[in-house]
């Protein structure tokens, strides 16, 4: 695919013209909520906000992979930094998430824990390689675009012989938090736009619980202005039909059934489990944990590793935020005591947060 072409998706007078079909279409009120980090930013960063209909009501949801881990996650990846003998690896965007008493990794490596930020669980391989005396521990968070690869890592790893590397697994999926947030009354929900990365991966079929069971409506969507908007339009006009559906505008690269390679080698070494979601809490079979045949890998059960609920972070109310119930600028922390510079929870951290992506495009 050329750029030329590429460029057309965020071509001003083919935006300008759907948005007027948006606002010529829409029939009442349209709650979407779109539930990958990227689309967050791409919403925010291309003005696409402010220039929707006044009907047609935006919500971020539970697509930051930073953001939805949980407290206890977070402080049990604080408390393996400093071990005797462990090397924490982990992509940059965890660096600065805040546990409890204002610890964070970017701390713990000051005060002299060995963390090394990786590009790729590859990376580990050849740190564990390089060292191996010591246990090299990489932090798995995110959802399925990431769960695969180290899936991959661990089989490399194995095939290597490479015994001094393990996996501190928090990795979640994401069909089973929709189910969770659209069985839950408080949240008003007309649909969702579905994020392309995991569905490049998992397909389509996934969600078709959504119509089914729900009554709602979903689009899997790309990146650009025209990819969401046309999303937006789909969904416009199922509901001025009635009607509730799933549909993909992604097919550039979503196809029904998603990636069968990237999800075999991911469930040869992860099965489901329970797992705690920040602010949306337990969700039974939402999480990844390593299979016993790949315990050697196990962080969790080489340091004896209970994730809990327990508090959450004081006066943070990024857990009503990543549900939709709440706006950034609803907190009373938002923009004074939490900033991107002194982030006091995740969504401010992450640049793919709600929180970030209001203040940095200084939204409403
Ligand atoms: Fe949490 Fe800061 Fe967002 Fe408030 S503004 S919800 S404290 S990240």
């Amino acid at each position: 695919m050329s750029f030329d072409i590429l460029d057309r998706f965020g071509d001003p007078q083919l935006c300008r013209n759907v948005l007027d079909t948006l606002a010529r279409e829409l029939d009442g009120e349209l709650r979407f909520m779109e539930v990958c980090g990227t689309h967050t930013v791409s919403i925010f960063q291309s003005g696409l906000r402010s220039l929707l209909p006044e009907g047609i009501v935006h919500l971020s949801g539970p697509g930051c992979p930073v953001c939805v881990t949980h407290e206890s996650e977070v402080n049990a990846f604080l408390d393996l930094a400093g071990k005797d003998g462990v090397i924490l690896t982990t992509f940059g965007d965890l660096m600065r998430v805040p546990g409890d008493n204002g610890r964070n990794l970017k701390k713990a490596q000051a005060d002299g824990a060995r963390v090394r930020v990786v590009y790729s669980p590859f990376d580990t391989l050849k740190l564990a390689r390089e060292n191996p005396d010591d246990l090299v521990v990489f932090i798995g968070v995110g959802f399925e675009t990431t769960a695969p690869t180290i899936a991959g890592t661990m089989k490399m790893a194995r095939q290597e012989g490479i015994r001094n590397l393990r996996i501190l697994c928090f990795h979640k999926t994401v069909p089973t938090a929709l189910d969770a947030l659209l069985s839950d009354q408080d949240i008003a929900l007309d649909g969702f736009i579905l994020p392309g990365h995991v569905s490049a991966v998992i397909g389509v079929e996934p969600y078709r619980f959504i119509p089914q069971t729900f009554g709602k409506s979903a689009v899997v969507a790309g990146f650009e202005p025209l990819d969401i908007l046309e999303a937006l339009l789909r969904m416009v006009e199922w509901r001025k039909r009635g009607e509730a559906r799933v549909d993909n505008t992604y097919t550039r690269i979503v196809s029904e059934h998603g990636n069968s390679r990237a999800m075999d080698v991911m469930y040869e070494v992860f099965e489901p489990c329970d797992a705690l979601w920040r602010g949306l809490g337990l969700i039974p079979g939402s999480g990844l944990e390593i299979r016993d045949g790949w315990v050697e890998f196990d962080a969790k059960r080489e340091f004896d590793i209970v994730i809990e609920e327990g508090p959450a972070l004081p006066g943070c109310k990024c857990g009503e935020i990543l549900k939709g119930v709440k706006r950034p600028d609803q907190c009373p922390l938002f923009g004074k005591a939490c900033t991107p510079a002194n982030p006091v929870g995740p969504c401010m951290v992450s640049t793919e947060g709600s929180c970030a992506a209001y203040y940095k495009y200084k939204v409403d």
